[in-house]
């Protein structure tokens, strides 16, 4: 019998934009999109970027589909909501998809949707769709999406504010922090506390070290942000995500190379690349 595992699937690596370049396509150049399946075939999608639309045809070709999706938001930036109207699944009734974010500060959740489907923008509205989907805001912080799954939020430093989520899951830690700032040479403390003993954190590294400093205020990390998290969070495997749409593979791979010096089970994702993790 084959072990039980969880999976996770990087439909999604790149920020802020997408890259079709064909020296960028080995790390990838769909925009963020994590998709994780527990040990008994549960949906957990991180962000909605470009990345969600080729898993949305993957979900449609399953033998076994599954109706219920789940979609954990980071933030609404377009690099992670753009996907949602090309997400197949949406217009087809019987999914039913649940989309979790922070509350907007100005209306709410299902707004976001209503106005990014307006007839200005798109053809069909989102009441139109046939799937059904429900909006949560996210409160409290800490909250079960059912008895498998427990996730925990936690607002981090980013342009109108963005959520990491750490998820126990099939007795597995596995947090997601993408879009985060955190103060020069000092990690965030909570962001730590919320990664901790994580079996794999997936933690964004934008910009370079050098590119970095020249980028205050735009909201992002470098690997060397997203290792110390993983070391003092004591997690045992980090994924980088998020890539600047302005770097090359060969250049990925020096800062990947760079990062493996400091913490050894580090990577930088890679597109479609595919992640098991052993369950108990
Ligand atoms: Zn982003
Ligand atoms: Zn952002």
């Amino acid at each position: 019998m084959r072990e039980k595992h969880l999976k996770l699937k990087f439909w999604g690596t790149r920020g802020s934009n997408p890259s079709a370049a064909p020296n960028m396509s080995t790390y990838g150049g769909e925009t963020t999109c994590v998709e994780l399946r527990t040990s008994k075939n549960e949906l957990i999608i991180f962000d909605m970027g470009t990345g969600i639309i080729r898993l949305g045809n993957a979900i449609l070709k399953e033998p076994n589909q599954v109706k219920d999706i789940h979609i954990l938001l980071s933030h609404f930036h377009w690099d992670h909501i753009i996907g949602f109207a090309s997400f197949k699944p949406v217009y087809i009734k019987g999914f039913n998809i649940t989309i979790y974010a922070q509350k907007p500060e100005n209306g709410t959740l299902k707004e976001v949707f209503e106005d990014m489907l307006n007839n200005r923008y798109w053809p069909v509205p989102l009441d139109k769709l046939g799937a059904k989907i429900n909006f949560r805001e996210v409160h409290p912080l800490l909250f079960k999406i059912n008895d498998n799954i427990t996730v925990e939020a936690r607002s981090h430093p980013h342009p109108g504010g963005a959520f990491g989520y750490r998820l126990l899951v099939d007795k597995r830690k596995i947090t997601f922090i993408t879009d985060i700032e955190h103060p020069p040479g000092e990690p965030i403390e909570s962001v730590i506390e919320l990664a901790r003993e994580s079996d794999l954190i997936i933690h964004e590294g934008h910009f370079s070290p050098e590119d970095l400093p020249k980028h205050i205020g735009w909201g992002h990390s470098s690997w060397v942000e997203a290792v110390a998290v993983a070391k003092a969070s004591k997690s045992k495997r980090l994924i980088m995500n998020h890539h600047s749409p302005d770097y090359e593979d060969t250049q990925i791979a020096i800062l990947e190379s760079d990062a493996k010096k400091e913490f050894p089970n580090s990577s930088f994702s890679r597109s479609e690349e595919t992640v098991f993790i052993p369950v108990k």
